[in-house]
C-alpha cells in the first residue's frame, strides 16, 4: 500500500517502504498544510523542472537539513548539487533507474524550464505506479506512457494557462487509459481557473470510467 498526501499545488508525499516527495514547494505555497519543519523529509525528492513552484528549492533544503536523495533532470540535479545538496541523480527522459529502493522513469512535459527540461515523472513504489505529468500541455505520446509504464494513478494538472485545463486533462485520461486520477496544479493562484468538478463531467460524457480523487490540501488516499 502506498499512502498518497496532497500537499497542495503539484506537491504530493508518497508513503510506502520509502517516502518520496514529489515537487515539494512547501515554503510559499499557499495551499501547503505544513511548514518545512513540519515535512520530515524524504528517501527521494523528485523535482518535475525548475520553476519556483516546484520546489527545487524546498528540495535543497530538506535534503541538507534531513537527507534524502534529489532527483531530476541532469542540469537540475548538478544545480542542486553546486548549492550543497549531497546526494543528487540526474538523469533524462529514457528509462527506470532505482534510487534508494524507489524506481523512476523521467518522461516528456510539453513546457518550459530555467534550467535543463521539463519532465513528468513515472514512480514504482512497492509494486505501485504513480505517474506524475509535472507541468504539461496534453501530447499524444501520453498514449505511449500508458502502454509502456500502465500507471495504477495519474497525477495531473488541471488549472489551465500554465498547464492543461480540463478539457485537455480528460483527454490525457484518455490516451493514458488510467483508471485512477487526482487533479493538482489548481486554484494555486487566480490564474488557474479549472475546477474538479469540470473535468469529471468532461469525463463522463467520454463515457470514461475514472475513479477521479479530489484532494484537499492535507488530504490523503491509500493505493
Ligand atoms: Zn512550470
Amino acid at each position: 500500500m502506498v499512502k498518497i498526501t496532497y500537499l497542495g499545488h503539484s506537491a504530493f508525499l508518497l508513503e510506502g517502504s520509502k517516502r518520496v516527495l514529489l515537487d515539494p514547494w512547501i515554503e510559499g505555497n499557499p495551499q501547503s498544510p505544513i511548514t518545512l519543519d513540519q515535512c520530515g523529509g524524504a528517501d527521494v525528492y523528485i523535482v518535475t523542472h525548475a520553476h519556483g513552484d516546484h520546489g527545487l528549492e524546498d528540495a535543497i533544503k530538506l535534503a541538507k537539513r534531513q537527507g534524502g536523495t534529489i532527483v531530476s533532470i541532469y542540469e537540475i540535479a548538478l544545480e542542486a548539487s553546486s548549492r550543497g545538496a549531497k546526494d543528487t541523480v540526474g538523469a533524462n527522459i529514457g528509462s527506470f533507474f532505482d534510487v534508494n529502493g524507489v524506481k523512476i522513469v523521467l518522461t516528456m512535459a510539453t513546457h518550459s524550464s530555467p534550467i535543463g527540461a521539463p519532465t513528468g515523472a513515472i514512480v514504482e513504489l512497492d509494486g505501485k505506479r504513480i505517474y506524475h505529468a509535472g507541468d504539461t500541455g496534453v501530447f499524444y505520446d501520453m498514449k505511449l506512457i500508458g502502454k509502456l509504464y500502465k500507471p495504477d494513478l495519474a497525477l495531473l494538472p488541471i488549472g489551465g494557462h500554465f498547464v492543461m485545463g480540463p478539457l485537455e486533462a480528460a483527454k490525457a485520461v484518455e490516451l493514458l487509459g488510467v483508471k485512477k486520477v487526482i487533479p493538482m496544479h489548481y486554484g494555486t493562484f487566480p490564474v488557474l481557473k479549472g475546477k474538479p468538478n469540470e473535468f469529471v463531467s468532461l469525463l463522463k460524457e467520454k463515457g470514461l470510467e475514472v475513479d477521479v480523487i479530489v484532494l484537499k490540501p492535507g488530504e490523503s488516499y491509500e493505493l
